[in-house]
């Protein structure tokens, strides 16, 4: 069986871990990575979303905290500061900071980032083939108002939610770069051969979202042979973990697991599982023309999380078409 995942960062990457556990041997994971949070700091092109899908499946990642590099040290980060050079925000740890290296370097000899990604999971093994949603630049941003009040400006999607924890009002997200982009070789081939495609309980907006905003990649989602499962990254009416309801807040949409069901809409979804907490959901998703159930969604521990990868799976055989 082939399964095709739209991933961003910690919320797909965990999800996967259950993913692994949970299907059969033979059958093979594509993962489409949210390329949309990348940044280039002190010259080197960082790619968080990748990196935390590569280093939890590789077996590399600092379990407590979701992302970067297990037993990392920060001597970098240390030395930039003394230098006064900024910004001092974004954690760049010393381990992490090699996986950066080596990007930029093959980067700059003229490999696409594609070619990229899959010499770094040469190292990691992530038992999955990983593909960056694009080989074109986009970088997210976040139309926030100015300092003093004064008119609107727009910032890098990691300053709205690393500096800023998501703390200001988001007017608008915008995909910068998306328009003139093109999906990055095999996502389409990996979207029309899928048997399933999965939406992982990760940001519908600046995650999924923001791969569907690739030209191309919505239209082939929502015309895949293949039943299409998402996950509720929304429990309760809270997210998870993170800020997703500042973001699902700016372009519109209620942080309810099924205004979000609703916010992808049944062109793209065929199924839909949210959390037992919102059993009560269940009617209005299937109102809107998807197949809903309530199951536990918590990812406290690989078990959980694989029979959750395990119902979903279930769920997209069910409402294959
Ligand atoms: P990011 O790029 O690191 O922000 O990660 P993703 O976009 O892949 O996932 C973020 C989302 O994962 C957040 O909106 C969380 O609510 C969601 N999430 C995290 N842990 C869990 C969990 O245990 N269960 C569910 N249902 N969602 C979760
Ligand atoms: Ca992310």
């Amino acid at each position: 069986m082939r399964i095709v995942v739209l991933a961003g960062g910690i919320g797909g990457a965990r999800f996967l871990r259950g993913l692994k556990a949970a299907v059969a041997p033979g059958d093979e994971i594509t993962v489409i990575g949210n390329t949309g949070d990348d940044i280039h700091l002190f010259g080197l092109k960082v790619c968080p979303d990748l990196d935390t899908v590569m280093y939890t499946l590789g077996g590399g990642i600092n379990e407590e905290q979701g992302w970067g590099r297990a037993a990392e040290t920060w001597s970098v980060k240390e030395e930039m500061k003394a230098y006064g050079v900024g910004p001092d925000w974004f954690g760049l740890g010393d381990r992490d900071v090699a996986t950066h290296v080596v990007r930029t370097q093959m980067l700059g000899a003229g490999y696409p980032l594609s070619a990229v990604t899959e010499a770094l999971c040469a190292r990691w093994q992530p038992g999955v083939r990983l593909i960056p949603m694009s080989d074109d630049r986009v970088e997210t941003h976040i139309l926030i108002d100015g300092e003093g009040g004064e008119g609107r400006r727009a910032v890098h999607f990691q300053e709205y939610w690393v500096r800023l924890h998501a703390g200001v009002p988001a007017h608008a997200i915008v995909p910068v770069g998306a328009e003139d982009a093109k999906p990055a070789p095999g996502v389409l081939e990996a979207l029309a051969e899928a048997d399933v495609i999965l939406f992982p309980p990760s940001n519908p907006v600046v995650s999924i979202g923001t791969i569907l905003s690739v030209p191309g990649i919505r239209a082939a989602v929502a015309g895949a042979a293949a039943p299409v499962v998402g996950l509720s990254p929304i429990v309760g009416g809270a997210p998870v973990r993170g800020m997703a309801d500042k973001v699902l807040a700016a372009v519109g949409v209620e942080s309810t697991a099924d205004a979000v069901a609703r916010h992808y809409g049944a062109e793209l979804l065929d199924g839909w599982l949210v959390d037992t907490a919102d059993a009560g959901a269940v009617a209005a998703v299937e109102a809107a023309g998807i197949t809903c159930r309530a199951v536990p969604l918590l990812m406290t521990d690989p078990a959980a999380t694989a029979a959750m990868a395990r119902t979903a799976l279930a769920l997209a055989a069910e409402v294959r078409r």
